[in-house]
């Protein structure tokens, strides 16, 4: 049996992992669930995996966590210490699908045990790029890409030849306001921006979708994980989300990876790899579908695509100082404290403002991140008294 632990269990990739374990008893053998607060939840699904221990990072859950498993000898643990030490068991392989720079340190804790790491946490490669991969090589983990993107592209890479590839190609499906005017952006609320035309996610990556912040991310993703240069990637808009991700090859063959629209199949390909796991996922009817359309993104209307890349080729820190002013920008929408098309504004005037600086170690990261999140503050409060005045 392979040992499995899974940090943010309660979210929306950790409920789609926990259904695919619960469908596979014979298989994994569960060491920790990890979640924020949502101690109910969290009490359900160890019952449910006969899981070894379950972790709250809120040290206030304790008391609820302890009465909610009481009687069924599952171990139970509170505080940060407790998700690092979760992260550290040892399992073969680790789901990381903690939102935000939040699960930065568990991932890395994860990766320095070795074994597999099933990366969703998108924000932790971005922020900490150098400093993962290097921890993930002297370990000798494996990273497996869960965005389904990312998996595609690990998937139609596989087994090709590194040296003929010519470039990479995600598809974004456009989020809510693909087909919507910068006026109607403008006025965007958390309701309409958290409509997401596909996918059913947590509020962050919804957020980012609908800005395309998500797609930016992912481009600093795929340049880490693949060892690419921001020209080798490109994006395109697929409103359908069926292909998720294409391998262009130096004699113009091109390799894509096709799927319904359903977490639960990049995630089963990380959790059985090399081999395959059955699913119940829904099959894919190109039939039905009919037609893929495909269209170039519309970087005036959503600016987060250019930004990210500017990030990349800048280096250094500006991928950190986007991703931790993003999530500050992301927090203050979703709070109706600023607009929609401020997130980007926010973004952008942090990086400017903050300017060229290192982040080749975990506490220059941490320290960087933290002054983004100070300054973004700032400029979100500038905006929020705009906006009042
Ligand atoms: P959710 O917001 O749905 O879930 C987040 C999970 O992390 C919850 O279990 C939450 O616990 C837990 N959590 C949050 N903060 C902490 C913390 N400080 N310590 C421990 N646990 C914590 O997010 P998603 O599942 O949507 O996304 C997770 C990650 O996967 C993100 O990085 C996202 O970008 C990425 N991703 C998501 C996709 C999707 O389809 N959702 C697709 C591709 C990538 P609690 O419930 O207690 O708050």
């Amino acid at each position: 049996m392979k040992t499995v632990t899974v940090l943010g269990s309660t979210g929306s990739i950790g409920k789609s992992t926990v259904d695919l374990l619960a469908a596979n008893p014979a298989r994994y053998r569960v060491l920790a669930l990890v979640a924020n607060r949502n101690a109910e939840a969290l009490a359900v699904q160890a019952r449910l995996l006969r899981a070894e221990l379950a972790v709250c990072s809120d040290p206030a859950m304790h008391r609820p966590l302890q009465a909610a498993l009481a009687g069924t000898g599952i171990r139970v643990a509170c505080g940060e210490d407790a998700v690092l030490a979760a992260a550290r068991m040892g399992a073969a392989w680790t789901m990381a699908a903690i939102t935000g720079v939040a699960g930065l340190a568990p991932t890395l804790a994860a990766a320095e045990r070795g074994g597999a790491i099933a990366l969703a946490n998108k924000e932790a490669i971005v922020s900490a790029g150098d400093v993962m991969l290097r921890a993930v090589r002297d370990a000798g983990a494996t990273l497996l890409p869960v965005d389904s993107e990312h998996n595609a592209i690990f998937q139609a890479l596989a087994g090709s030849d590194r040296a003929g590839l010519e470039k990479i190609i995600l598809t974004a499906s456009g989020g809510p306001f693909r087909q919507a005017s910068l006026e109607d952006m403008a006025r965007a609320t958390p309701d309409s921006a958290l409509r997401h035309p596909v996918w059913s996610m947590g509020a962050k990556i919804s957020i980012d979708s609908a800005t395309l912040f998500n797609k930016g991310l992912e481009v600093i993703e795929a340049a880490r994980l693949f060892a690419l240069e921001a020209a080798q990637i490109e994006v395109l808009v697929h409103p359908q989300s069926i292909v998720h991700g294409m391998v262009c090859y130096k004699d113009g063959s091109v390799l894509a990876q096709l799927g319904a629209p359903d977490m639960r199949i990049p995630i089963a390909h990380t959790l059985a790899w090399p081999e395959r796991l059955e699913t119940h996922s829904p099959r894919l009817d190109l039939a039905r579908a009919g037609t893929l359309e495909f269209l170039a993104p519309d970087e005036i209307r959503f600016p987060a695509l250019r930004i990210a890349r500017d990030a990349l080729r800048a280096g250094g820190g500006a991928p950190t100082i986007l991703n931790g002013a993003n999530e500050i920008a992301v927090a203050a929408f979703l709070a109706r404290r600023i607009g929609f098309l401020d997130i980007a504004a926010v973004v952008e005037g942090v990086l400017d403002r903050i300017g060229p600086c290192r982040a080749d170690s975990l506490s220059a990261v941490v320290a960087l991140d933290a002054e983004a999140r100070r300054v973004a503050n700032d400029f979100a409060a500038l905006r929020e008294a705009a906006r009042a005045a």
